[in-house]
């Protein structure tokens, strides 16, 4: 990532930057100590790299259409999810589930697996909106998955040091 710093000798107390064409646009006070300037651009670029990536993964496969046909398939089309989306700073859970917003997010990770085993994570997060805890009723409904176990010893064996979503 390009980066082009105009320092700016007016009132300008804060470092601010903006994402045009590739190529990150600080504007920074001519004032402030130049590993404070660094620091802060790194952080930018952080934010701005995960927010490219974001909309790559969210771009390249349509999570709604997979999710729909999901719980068409398991959950008699009867579960409603407000939003499902990948979450590229989401590193250490496979997938969360917001239960009262039906809300779900699915690790970046889940992407570069194979679609069973994404799906697994889906329908996994969608069994949550249904029973909010790791019981055997949720367990049950997961079972209705028929690679589920597969599934669960692929993650195992994928050795990421990545929890489920409500394991506490
Ligand atoms: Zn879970």
């Amino acid at each position: 990532m390009d980066v082009k710093i105009n320092y700016s000798n007016r009132r300008v107390r804060t470092v601010s930057a903006r994402l045009v064409k590739g190529c990150l646009l600080v504007n920074a006070p001519a004032t402030m100590p130049r590993e404070h300037l660094r620091k802060s651009i790194d952080k930018f670029k952080v934010t701005f790299e995960r927010r490219r990536l974001k909309e790559k993964l969210n771009s390249k496969r349509p999570l709604a259409e997979i999710a729909a046909r999901l719980s068409d398939r398991y959950f008699d089309g009867k579960l409603k999810i407000s939003s499902i989306e990948y979450a590229p700073a989401q590193n250490s859970r496979f997938g969360s589930c917001n239960h009262r917003d039906a809300f779900i997010r699915i690790s970046h990770r889940l992407s570069r697996m194979p679609e069973w085993v994404r799906d697994y994570v889906i329908v996994h997060e969608m069994a949550h909106l249904i029973e909010p805890n790791h019981s055997a009723a949720f367990w049950n409904i997961v079972s209705r998955y028929e690679l589920a176990e597969r599934a669960k010893g692929y993650l195992m064996a994928a050795g990421l040091d990545m929890k489920y979503d409500s394991d506490k």
